[in-house]
């Protein structure tokens, strides 16, 4: 026979707080409670698996589930001396969900079940307060008809609220016994009216409503649009807790309260709660009558003059502080309670770990490992990774006002205050006057990455969380709002229009990447802590993790940031960057128009002492740490100025025939520039490019070095290689470049040649490319394009509905594609060790800042991630978690 019902209460429980999958989280902790002998009213929990029964055949329960519902009964009212039902001496109960992890989609808990207008005057009679006894029916009433029979709740809220104004009265507590026994008869008559049957008097029928309804709200769309969002899966269940009531609305000396071991919102180590006086169930957080303080230093801080718990009840207070420091050592972690107070005995109803802000959980954890309550690997292992981004942007002062003008994605998070500009050349003009702005367009390009370096936060109208903007914001750290389509924008008249008013250029606004609201004028803001907690938890991580953490980094700025960030190197230094910049432009131009080499030449010559300089000050700042640089990747037509306008106005600079420019961006236009003349390919037509980028890199390596004594070796980086042959070609080259370089500074060069691997040929002919590359860095951006035949800047159509529609489970450019292109690198890896045992591995991309992604370059044996720099104490801690999960076999963790 399966035992479908667990039994707890008096000192003892047939379950234990193991068994959350059985009991559901709430059933396995009152049960554990009970274990422990604290004082918990007798009850039992319903298991999940009834659950499944329930949908499996056609929403019927099983057989012998009422036997032994039956006999549970029985036993909670033998403890509880009263029998359910009973005209003389009634139990009544509660019935509660409680799935596996902690859902707000589930039905309400519903008290008071077994009142009906007999054992009401029961209940009246025993307990000598008639009014306690009504106010108890009432409630019943209004949240077993809206929660089980579906009448709103506004239905009820009329008649009291009519009933007050009709009697002059404002309090619930202002009204009497008689009063409650007139809204009793109405709220019974609107329930029959509504439902065009009278309100159960039969106890049973009311508690075999409540149940169902409890398994029912499984299946409701609220349910299971959070279990969508949160990733729990349907078959899990909700389980049925049935509890014996304990009333905290029995006059003076009874109340009603929730309570945290710690604060939740600092991480604090106090006792953080509220109770009522004379009240039950949510009246606390329901806010109808102001909560009081439960500890008096808080009542102190709050300056309430309404008393503490601890000095109206010190017995129950004291009680309740040997409770709370029990339960937080028992499950050694931050506890969130439910407790009642009925004629000053004190009662436990609930306890489970509490949710906290990303800051509290650093406190706590950190705090609970220095009382040697938790390990530094648990503390470690306890800390959302993804979450930790919070802290490491400036974010908007909770307790400001906001007057929010639209929303759209929270595409990068953080917040930024500035004037709107809607060009990205007058962003950066106006940088350089040190204004702090923020750039509004439609969408954006590559052409406004110098527009949205300047600018202290982007915000775009339409795109989503993997467009452009997006993903170039979140690579440079700038908040970004993408996607808000309410706002329409005006270039020719510098407007915006938003929330029904009009934004000039100028005006300011403020962002927030991390919700993806927009707010007028300018918002107060918290800057980021990184020492502390914070420095004192990257710590720990650092000492456990295997895997290397670099930084993406093409500016002195960035490497600086990555530096402060703890990055242990530069993973990827995209030259391209440095190409844009306006008074280099130019000369990039006039390399792409020459028309032999020779003029291409001189044009580079140009170049060369630009590269070098900045990849001196690159090599300075990150002081003999490695730093990989990528020779230029993208198609040279990306260089090149587009529209008429642009064009004249380049022709006029240069004293090119507009004609002359206008053509050749034609001849380097390509139908798919993605997977067109770029990479290596750009390479090999035009090698001199390559022997300046090497010559700048080598000849800036032996400057630095000289300058800062600490030796710099050079990771030169080939992209987009598919054959040994293309490698072969270009190192040679790099290779006669550096003989030069020697002999002119009498100095031997120190450097290494190797590739970006990003093509699913060069992962399967990655032995015979590791003979001549000395290290991989694989680029899983483009890898993952090319692997799923998907362009990114395209994906927005279609990936987001593949996501929706459960056709995969992320978006393969957020989180790695584990099955395809994980599978790509790991056959890269293992044919590139056995082209060169000793190569060194890592991995460069958005990727690298995803915490399943960084899991999984732990596993598959990589040397270490390279994000953005706003990334890596993401990157670190998420490696240390990689590594923990390693060695303890577990899973995910997290603090739910
Ligand atoms: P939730 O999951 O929404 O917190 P609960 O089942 O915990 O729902 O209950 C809602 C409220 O009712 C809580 O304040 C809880 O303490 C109270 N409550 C639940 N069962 C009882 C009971 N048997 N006696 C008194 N109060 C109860
Ligand atoms: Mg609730
Ligand atoms: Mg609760």
């Amino acid at each position: 026979m399966t035992k479908w019902v667990y039994s707890f209460g008096d000192g003892s429980a047939e379950g234990e707080a193991g068994m959350k999958a059985l009991l559901g989280g709430k059933g396995a902790n009152l049960a554990e409670m009970a274990n422990l002998g604290l004082p918990v009213p007798p009850g039992f929990t319903i298991t999940t698996e009834v659950c499944a029964h329930y949908y499996a055949n056609g929403r019927s329960f099983p057989d012998d589930l009422k036997a032994q519902v039956d006999v549970a009964l029985k036993k909670v009212g033998a403890s509880a001396g009263a029998g359910f039902g009973d005209k003389g001496n009634p139990l009544l109960v509660s019935v509660r969900s409680g799935a596996r992890a902690s859902m707000p989609g589930m039905m309400d808990t519903v008290l008071n079940l077994g009142l009906n207008d007999l054992t009401v005057e029961a209940v009246a009679g025993r307990s000598g307060d008639t009014r306690f006894a009504y106010d108890s029916y009432r409630r019943f009433i209004q949240m077993y008809a809206n929660v089980v029979l579906g009448v709103p709740h506004d239905h009820f809220e009329e008649i009291l609220g009519g009933y007050k104004d009709q009697h002059g009265l404002s309090l619930d507590t202002e009204l009497a016994a008689e009063d409650w026994a007139d809204i009793i008869a109405r709220y019974k008559a609107r329930v029959a009216d509504d439902l065009d049957r009278a309100f159960p008097q039969d106890v049973n029928e009311q508690l075999w409503g409540a149940i169902g309804a409890v398994f029912s709200s499984w299946m409701n769309q609220r349910a299971i649009t959070y279990r969508r969002l949160h990733g729990i899966p349907k078959d899990w269940g909700t389980a049925v807790n049935v509890q014996a009531m304990v009333f905290g609305n029995l006059g003076e000396t009874s109340a009603t309260g929730v309570a945290f071991t710690r604060n939740p919102s600092t991480g604090e180590k106090e006792l953080y709660g509220e109770f009522l006086v004379n009240a039950q169930g949510e009246d606390v957080v329901a806010g109808i009558r102001t909560p009081q303080e439960i500890t008096e230093k808080s009542r102190i801080a709050s300056s309430s003059d309404k008393p503490s718990l601890e000095r109206l009840m010190p017995a129950v207070f004291a009680e309740f502080t040997d409770y709370y420091t029990r339960l937080e050592a028992h499950y050694r972690d931050m506890q969130d309670l439910e407790f009642t107070v009925q004629e000053g005995k004190l009662w436990m109803l609930q306890t489970r770990s509490g949710k906290r802000t990303v800051k509290a959980a650093l406190k706590v954890a950190v705090d609970m490992a220095d009382e040697g309550l938790i390990s530094r690997e648990e503390a470690v292992a306890r800390i959302s990774a993804d979450g930790l981004d919070q802290l490491l942007h400036p974010t908007l002062d909770p307790d400001a006002e906001r007057e929010v003008i639209a929303t759209g994605l929270p595409a990068s998070p953080g917040a930024a205050v500035g004037e709107i500009v809607f060009d990205s050349d007058e962003a950066e003009s106006l940088k350089a006057q040190d204004r702090r702005v923020i750039l509004v367009r439609v969408e954006t390009s590559p052409e406004d990455i110098h527009g949205m370096h300047a600018a202290a936060a982007i915000l775009t109208t339409r795109g989503g969380m993997t467009s452009h903007a997006a993903v170039v914001a979140r690579g440079m750290g700038r908040p970004c709002v993408s996607g808000a389509g309410t706002i329409r924008i005006d270039y020719k008249a510098g407007t915006m229009t938003a929330g029904g008013a009009v934004f000039r250029k100028g005006d300011t606004i403020t962002i927030d990447g991390s919700s993806g609201q927009v707010l007028k004028g300018a918002v107060a803001m918290r800057q980021p802590e990184l020492s502390g907690d914070f420095g004192t938890l990257m710590a720990w991580a650092d000492e456990i993790r295997v895997l290397g953490v670099r930084a993406n980094a093409d500016t002195p700025a960035d490497a600086r940031a990555a530096r402060e960030f703890g990055a242990e190197g530069i993973g990827l230094c995209r030259t391209e960057h440095m190409f844009f910049d306006e008074d280099r432009i130019l000369a990039v131009r006039e390399m792409i128009l020459a028309s032999d080499l020779e003029g291409r030449q001189r044009a580079l010559a140009k170049l060369l002492p630009m590269q070098r300089a900045d990849f001196t000050e690159l090599f300075e700042i990150m002081r003999g740490l490695p730093v990989t640089i990528r020779l230029l990747d993208p198609p040279l037509h990306e260089f090149l100025p587009h529209g008429e306008e642009e064009i004249a106005e380049v022709g006029a600079a240069m004293g090119v025939a507009p004609d002359l420019i206008e053509a050749r961006v034609n001849e380097l236009s390509e139908f798919n520039p993605m997977l067109g003349h770029r990479g290596c390919r750009l390479a090999i037509t035009y090698p001199e490019i390559t022997e300046m980028q090497a010559r700048a890199i080598l000849e800036a390596a032996a400057d630095a070095a000289a300058k800062t004594g600490a030796p710099v070796e050079p990771e030169i980086m080939i992209p987009l290689i598919a054959t040994r042959a293309e490698f072969d070609f270009l190192a040679e080259r790099i290779r006669a470049v550096a003989a030069k370089v020697a002999e002119e500074k009498g100095v031997e060069p120190v450097y290494t040649i190797g590739t970006m691997i990003e093509l699913p040929r060069a992962c399967l002919r990655a032995e015979e490319i590791a003979r001549s590359a000395e290290f991989f860095s694989f680029g899983t951006n483009d890898l993952t394009q090319t692997c799923l035949g998907i362009s990114r800047d395209d994906a927005g159509s279609f990936l987001t509905e593949y996501v929706a529609k459960g056709l995969i489970p992320v978006d393969p450019f957020v989180s790695i594609d584990e099955g395809g292109v994980g599978e790509l690198v790991t056959i890269g890896v293992e044919r590139g060790k056995k082209g060169r045992p000793d190569i060194k591995l890592g991995i460069c991309g958005e990727h690298a800042g995803d915490p399943a992604s960084v899991d999984f370059c732990h596993r598959a044996g990589l040397s270490y991630v390279s994000c953005s720099p706003y990334r890596v104490p993401i990157a670190r801690l998420a490696a240390a978690q990689a590594a923990i999960r390693e060695k303890d076999g577990s899973e995910q963790h997290s603090t739910d």
